[in-house]
C-alpha cells in the first residue's frame, strides 16, 4: 500500500455555512478525511447553472479548518483564485480537468503559487492527452514547486458507457512511469457520476498503487446544487472506505519473490519473442510493399485484411485471449503495416 494514503472529501461544491459546516462535522466524526473539499467557483460546461459561491465560501473554509483540524482545498482556475486562497490561509489547491487543458491559465496559476509553500493538486485533462497533464505538473515543478500531486477523474467517453467518465487506467500508470516521485490521487466520483461505482473504482485505484481518494460527499445529497447523482453521505463513505481492501505492495516474502521472479523472466522471453516475431512480419509487409508498388497494386486489399480477421479469430481460443482484444491487435498490426507501405510507396 501507498505510504500516507490520503482520503479528501467533502462536497462537489460549497453552497452555504450550514451544508458546509453539517458535512464538515459529519465527515470529521465519520471518516477524518485528511482534506475537506468544496468548489467554490465551479466551472459550468454552459452559462447559468450554479458557479459557486466565491470568496464567502472561503471564509466559511477558513472557520471549518480551525474549528474541525483539517485542510481545506477548494479548485482554483486563475491566479487571482491562487491569491484568494493564501489571503485566507487556505494552502491547497486542485488544478480542475478544463483548466489544466489551458497552458496560459496553468502557468500562471503556477506562477502564483511559486514562492508559497502551497499543495497542489493537478487532474487530468478531459480528453486523453497525457501530455498535457505532464506539462501541468511540469509548470509546478519547473517554479519550484515541490507538494504536487495528480488526480486521475478520468477522460471525457467518446463511446457510451455506464461512467460519466472512462478510466482509461494505462494513462495514469503511464504517467507514474514517467514521474515516479508523483504520488496519484483516483477522483471515483467524477469517473463513476453514480454512487453505484465508487466502491469498486476506489478499490482498482488501490490496486493500482494510487495514493489516494477524493470523494465527494455532502450531507443531503438529494439538495446538492451540482453533482448530487455521485455525491455520498458521509457514512455511506465510511462504510465504502471499511470495505476497501489495502493490499501489500513491496514487502514480498521469499518464496513469493521466486515464484514472482521464475514467472516473469518467462515473460520476459515471451515479450523478446513477440518483438522478433514483429520485426520478421513487418519485413515480410516491406517486401509486399515493394512488389505492390511495382505492379501498381492498391496497398488495401480488403480480401485479405477480412480473411486475416476472420481467420485469426476463428483459430483463437477465446478462454485465453478475447475476441476483442485480439482484433483490437490485429488493427494495430494492419495500421502500422499499411503505413509502412504508403512510406514505400511514397519513396523514390
Ligand atoms: C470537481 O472536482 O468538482 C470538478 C469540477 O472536477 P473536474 O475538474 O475533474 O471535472
Ligand atoms: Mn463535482
Amino acid at each position: 500500500m501507498c505510504k500516507d494514503f490520503l482520503i479528501i472529501a467533502g462536497p462537489c461544491s460549497g453552497e452555504s455555512e450550514e451544508q458546509l459546516f453539517t458535512t464538515a462535522k459529519q465527515l470529521k466524526e465519520q471518516v477524518a478525511p485528511d482534506y475537506f473539499r468544496a468548489g467554490i467557483w465551479k466551472p459550468r460546461t454552459r452559462p447559468g447553472s450554479f458557479e459557486g459561491v466565491g470568496e464567502k465560501g472561503l471564509l466559511w473554509l477558513e472557520e471549518i479548518q480551525k474549528e474541525f483540524n483539517i485542510k481545506a482545498i477548494t479548485e482554483a482556475g486563475s491566479k487571482e483564485h491562487v491569491e484568494l486562497l493564501q489571503k485566507h490561509h487556505i494552502n491547497s489547491f486542485w488544478i480542475g480537468a478544463r483548466t489544466v487543458a489551458n497552458p496560459f491559465s496553468v502557468q500562471q496559476i503556477a506562477e502564483a503559487a511559486a514562492n508559497t509553500n502551497m499543495t497542489v493538486f493537478v487532474k487530468n485533462p478531459i480528453h486523453p492527452d497525457i501530455e498535457l497533464w505532464t506539462g501541468a505538473i511540469e509548470r509546478f515543478l519547473y517554479l519550484g514547486i515541490i507538494n504536487v500531486f495528480a488526480i486521475h477523474r478520468g477522460f471525457y467517453p467518446y463511446e457510451k458507457t455506464h461512467l460519466r467518465n472512462v478510466p482509461r487506467w494505462e494513462i495514469p500508470i503511464e504517467l507514474a512511469r514517467r514521474f515516479p516521485d508523483i504520488k496519484i490521487i483516483c477522483d471515483p466520483s467524477h469517473i463513476a457520476g453514480n454512487t453505484k461505482y465508487i466502491a469498486e473504482i476506489s478499490q482498482r485505484a488501490i490496486d493500482l498503487n494510487m495514493c489516494g481518494l477524493m470523494i465527494e460527499s455532502h450531507f443531503n445529497p438529494e439538495i446538492a446544487l451540482s453533482d448530487k447523482k455521485q455525491q455520498l453521505k458521509p457514512e455511506e463513505l465510511k462504510n465504502i472506505i471499511n470495505s476497501l481492501v489495502f493490499r501489500n505492495n513491496k514487502d514480498f516474502d521469499d518464496s513469493f519473490k521466486i515464484q514472482l521472479s521464475e514467472l516473469r523472466e518467462k515473460i520476459d522471453v515471451i515479450d523478446y519473442q513477440l518483438i522478433d516475431m514483429l520485426e520478421h512480419r513487418f519485413k515480410l509487409v516491406d517486401e509486399i510493399g515493394k512488389l505492390k508498388k511495382s505492379h501498381n497494386i492498391t496497398i488495401l486489399q480488403l480480401e485479405r485484411w477480412k480473411t486475416i480477421v476472420e481467420s485469426r479469430l476463428n483459430y483463437a481460443n477465446t478462454d485465453n485471449i478475447s475476441r476483442d482484444f485480439l482484433l483490437k491487435i490485429l488493427q494495430m498490426i494492419h495500421k502500422e503495416s499499411i503505413q509502412r507501405q504508403n512510406d514505400i510507396f511514397g519513396s523514390p
